[in-house]
């Protein structure tokens, strides 16, 4: 016997065999109870769990069959013997049918009982061991399952994409960052997913399960996976390894690169503008200069300081686009040094056309400044709001008919303080308003053609008034003159 006792339950109405078999039992080191009819033995075996039970099959009150049909609904590990004088074959096979472990007939020998309870228990060990360890494989299951579930969790909530398959390419973890991405509704643990997946992708995880040794790297590559560069991503496909180091799978991390892709063209637009911007006015200076030096061509000392002077306003205009250039880096990288002070923006916009005078006078231009007084106090940096003006009002000067005019309005509307500044000068049309903003971009026509200008007035404004969380607005039309309003906000967000 093992070190636990065996628990026995008899049900028998036979009193003299019941404790008979009960003294027996218990000499042998089992734990016996007994039952004197089949409602006791029902009854017995509801609150216990026993280990064997040895069930008469004849009772006046209730049928054997019945006592172990409910012993077997209760406990159906218990390990039954029907006990019966009258065996059949019938009964025989009805109560193994039902459950029963085997059939003793009466009368039996102590060593006959002992015999076969002996291999019950052994059969009932058997069950219980085979349960412990289902048991056992069913949490170990349910830890795995939670073990997967919390994994998915984390995988879901990283912002990138990433999915995983094996060497044989078929998918074994996703994240929904992936699914998202890769614009997959329906997709399937085991799917054979290289098909499916962009072909740049599908190229370097081939690589790597092709591969005959283990590839420790990872590669990348970029796809527009929508057109117009709407969406790009960057796949980073790294190795996975077995623990004797050969190649288990693939993992491949799907980044959206969308807006610094975007960011890369604006700015290589931007260099390349820049250059051909500086090149035209070098390559004039340059050409000048060579034609002064070169002895086989003769040039009057009148030509020579012609060509000597359009060579200096050439670099002139150089000098101002570099400036220009200089603030508008420093306002991107956002290194200029703000000084935030309450400024008197009537005073701001006197004193720039006092600066301008000259060019007033020589296009005898009239300037009328109007306020909503006390509209004009406004916090915020003078250098940045000089500049901003000062851009606005020498355009309106430069582009401005002679003997033509420009209003000034200064007001308050909701948190804004408005500037407009209106000119009678030569205006523009729909197209040529739409692009004023742009880097580099100038109206070029016959009444453009004799103002200089780097084009890069406007664009800083357009940062100014950007970096302020303003707006800028403005109504023209060709030959009647443009307006510019400017928003400012009167309590400062930045
Ligand atoms: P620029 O140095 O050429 O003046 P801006 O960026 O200040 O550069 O202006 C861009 C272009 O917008 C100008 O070249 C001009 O064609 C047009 N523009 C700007 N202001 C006015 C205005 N008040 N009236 C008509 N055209 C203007």
């Amino acid at each position: 016997m093992e070190n636990q006792k065996p628990h026995v339950l008899i049900v028998d109405d036979e009193r003299g065999l019941r404790l008979g078999t009960k003294r027996l039992l218990e000499s042998e080191g089992f734990v016996a109870e007994a039952a004197e009819n089949g409602a006791e033995g029902i009854r017995l075996a509801k609150s216990n769990e026993y280990d064997l039970a040895i069930i008469d099959l004849k009772m006046p009150d209730i049928d054997g069959i019945e006592v172990l049909k409910a012993i077997r609904k209760e406990n159906p590990n218990t390990v039954c013997f029907i006990a019966t004088a009258y065996a059949s074959f019938d009964t025989a096979i009805e109560s193994t049918k039902l459950g029963a472990y085997s059939y003793i007939p009466k009368p039996f020998t102590p060593e006959e009982l002992l015999l076969q309870l002996r291999k019950g228990y052994e059969k009932r060990l058997l069950i219980l061991e085979a349960e412990r360890l289902r048991k056992e494989r069913e949490e170990r299951l349910l830890e795995i399952a939670y073990e997967k579930t919390r994994l998915k969790t984390i995988m879901d909530s990283i912002t990138e994409g990433a999915l995983v398959v094996n060497r044989t390419g078929e998918l074994v973890m996703y994240n929904s960052g992936a699914l998202k991405y890769l614009d997959l509704h329906e997709i399937f643990i085991g799917d054979v997913i290289l098909e499916i997946l962009p072909v740049e992708i599908t190229a370097i995880i081939q690589k790597f399960i092709d591969s005959e040794t283990y590839i420790p790297n990872s590669y990348s590559t970029q796809v527009e996976l929508k057109p117009n560069k709407e969406l790009v991503i960057e796949a980073t496909c790294s190795p996975v390894p077995h623990t004797d180091g050969s190649l288990a799978g693939v993992v491949t991390v799907i980044r959206n690169i969308t807006e610094s892709v975007k960011v890369e063209a604006v700015k290589s637009q931007f260099v390349s503008m820049v250059a051909h911007e500086l090149k035209t006015p070098l390559a004039a200076v340059i050409g000048f200069l060579k034609i002064i030096l070169d002895d086989e061509v003769k040039v009057s000392p009148e030509q020579q300081k012609d060509f000597l002077k359009r060579s200096y306003t050439r670099l002139q205009s150089l000098v101002v686009m570099v400036n220009d250039l200089l603030d508008i880096s420093r306002m991107e990288l956002r290194k200029a040094q703000r000084e935030i002070k309450e400024l008197e923006i009537d005073q701001i916009l006197k004193s720039i056309i006092d600066f301008l005078e000259i060019e007033l006078q020589k296009k005898k231009i009239t300037v009328s400044l109007h306020t909503d007084s006390p509209a004009c106090r406004l916090k915020a940096d003078q250098n940045e709001i000089n500049r901003l003006f000062t851009n606005i009002l020498s355009n309106a000067v430069k582009y401005n008919k002679d003997n033509g005019s420009i209003d000034i309005n200064i007001s308050n509307s909701g948190n804004y303080l408005v500037t407009r500044i209106s000119d009678t000068g030569i205006g523009m049309t729909k197209e040529e308003k739409a692009k004023l903003f742009q880097e580099f971009y100038r109206v070029k026509n016959d009444k453009t053609r004799g103002i200089s200008g780097t084009g890069l007035g406007l664009a800083i404004v357009r940062r100014i008034v950007d970096s302020y969380a303003g707006k800028i607005d403005v109504e023209s039309n060709p030959g009647e003159g443009s307006t510019f309003s400017v928003y400012l906000p009167l309590s400062l967000s930045k």
